[in-house]
């Protein structure tokens, strides 16, 4: 008998069924026990009648805890019109048990699984994740995330994009944050980094003529973190085109996630159904801040005030300190790129760049929704003189320059005016799940201090392995 999953029965009443699944909760009734049995897909209540079963499942009965992995074969049977639970899918039937099979048992859990407990310490839930994301909500986050990932694949191949991989093993990145290093052992001495973006090598794509590159890509960086941000690694639904102006990566942007949520999160509502773009320095001067939130009612979980900031500055003044500056972004000089050390000033600002930087306008966009970036990109400077200028202008000395050799010959071969954008996947998506972090959307993240409680990383390693890389740790 093939497999029937708990949804599926409210179709088959009056069938016998086979049904695996996790005990959700054990009810006694004097002789009678009701479980409820789950599956991915929902809840199922069984009755469990000791006249109806064989002898072996009569004593398998007495055994049986919460979580326990169960099979159970059964007749489907409609519940009295009283009996009828709305408030559950499968709430028109019940199971009347005839054969009990027990595939695993259970150790009680740390946390509660059946009521959806909350209050566990994210330690805890993390130690255990794989009990954590048992809960509805965390399950959820999971479904939706791959809904997700599903509908932006499926819109932007639908736009002729093409997705590629670009590699983890790569080159330390000026994206602003610390980078994740990896040691090379063919190497000693030298090491990878793990890519806090795909920048540069999706401008090289365009280079290369693919002309309509995306990829949901990791991104590592090692940072504090916030509650939009996780320590370690996120997801970035990258694009990169190329002959486009600026209201064509906007639009795309726009209408990609606009029909995203009218198909996946319906009850959500638009605050403004076409999102203005607001002048950088007028929501600077009337809201204090960049990331302005524009809902009209900010209790209201289903509202959406996404919003488009763009006519930033290109440069901002570096901090003193590097390590309290947010906006670091690989500069070593007096100014610091807004976005990155590639962004594309206006062709009407270009003057500026000797006499006054501070004053040069740039092709920056910021998507913004509900008062938080979920978003940023650029048009891409792609004259290797203005790069080198603005390379100057962040304070690169020669050797500084001499890292991004290849990027500038690159230059040298015929590049395409390009842009592009990087929405924030498991950010974007912690909003339309009315997560309070990042965290509640990853299915193994880092602790908010960086470490992961399941598998106890980051952990010593073996002598050999650091002999090895030529490593030697200090005391
Ligand atoms: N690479 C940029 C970032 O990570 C996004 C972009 O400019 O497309 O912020």
């Amino acid at each position: 008998m093939n497999r029937t999953i708990s949804t599926e029965t409210i179709n088959k009443v009056g069938e016998t069924v086979k049904l695996n699944g996790w005990v959700h909760v054990r009810r006694n009734m004097g002789k009678i026990a009701f479980l409820d049995l789950r599956d991915r897909w929902g809840i199922l209540q069984v009755v469990c009648v000791p006249a109806e079963l064989d002898e072996q499942s009569i004593e398998v009965l007495k055994d049986i805890r919460p979580e326990f992995v169960l099979e159970i074969e059964g007749v489907v049977q409609a519940r009295g019109e009283k009996q009828i639970n709305k408030d559950m899918p499968t709430g028109t039937v019940e199971i009347l048990a005839k054969k009990i099979n027990i595939l695993s048992k259970a150790a009680t859990p740390p946390f509660e699984i059946e009521n959806e407990d909350r209050q566990a310490g994210e330690e805890l839930r993390l130690k255990h994740r794989y009990l954590d994301l048992r809960h509805e909500r965390m399950k959820n986050n999971m479904i939706m995330r791959s809904r997700m990932m599903q509908f932006v694949r499926n819109f932007l191949h639908g736009q002729d994009f093409v997705e590629v991989h670009t590699p983890i093993l790569s080159k330390s990145t000026p994206e602003g944050a610390r980078d994740y290093l990896v040691p090379s052992r063919k190497f000693p001495g030298s090491f990878f980094a793990l890519p806090q973006a795909p920048q540069q090598y999706k401008q090289m794509l365009m280079v290369a003529g693919m002309e309509k590159y995306f990829q949901i890509a990791p991104c590592f960086r090692d940072e504090d973190a916030r509650a939009d941000r996780s320590p370690g690694e996120f997801y970035q639904i990258d694009m990169e085109m190329s002959f486009v102006n600026q209201d064509d990566v906007l639009s795309l942007t726009e209408k990609m996630f606009t029909k995203m949520i009218k198909e996946l999160w319906p009850d959500k509502k638009m605050t403004h159904s076409k999102w203005p773009r607001l002048d950088w320095q007028e929501v600077m001067d009337k809201y204090g801040t960049d990331k302005p939130d524009l809902r009209k009612d900010k209790n209201d979980a289903n509202e959406l005030a996404f919003a488009w900031i763009v006519n930033f500055p290109l440069f901002e003044k570096q901090a003193e300190d590097r390590e309290s500056e947010e906006h670091f972004h690989g500069s070593t000089g007096a100014w610091a790129p807004s976005h990155n050390m590639f962004t594309r000033p206006k062709e009407e600002d270009l003057e500026l760049l000797d006499s006054d930087p501070g004053k040069v306008k740039s092709y920056q966009h910021d998507l913004v929704l509900n008062g938080v970036e979920v978003g940023g990109g650029a048009l891409r400077i792609y004259d290797a003189k203005i790069q080198e200028k603005v390379f100057d202008l962040i304070g690169f000395d020669a050797k500084k320059k001499e890292q991004f050799k290849h990027f500038l010959t690159a230059f040298k071969y015929g590049v395409p005016p390009h842009g592009g954008i990087a929405p924030g996947f498991d950010r974007l998506l912690s909003i339309l799940q009315s997560e309070p972090t990042i965290r509640e959307v990853i299915a193994f993240p880092l602790t908010a201090d960086a470490k992961d409680p399941l598998m106890e990383s980051p952990s010593e390693v073996a002598k050999e392995q650091l002999d090895d890389l030529g490593i030697q740790i200090k005391k």
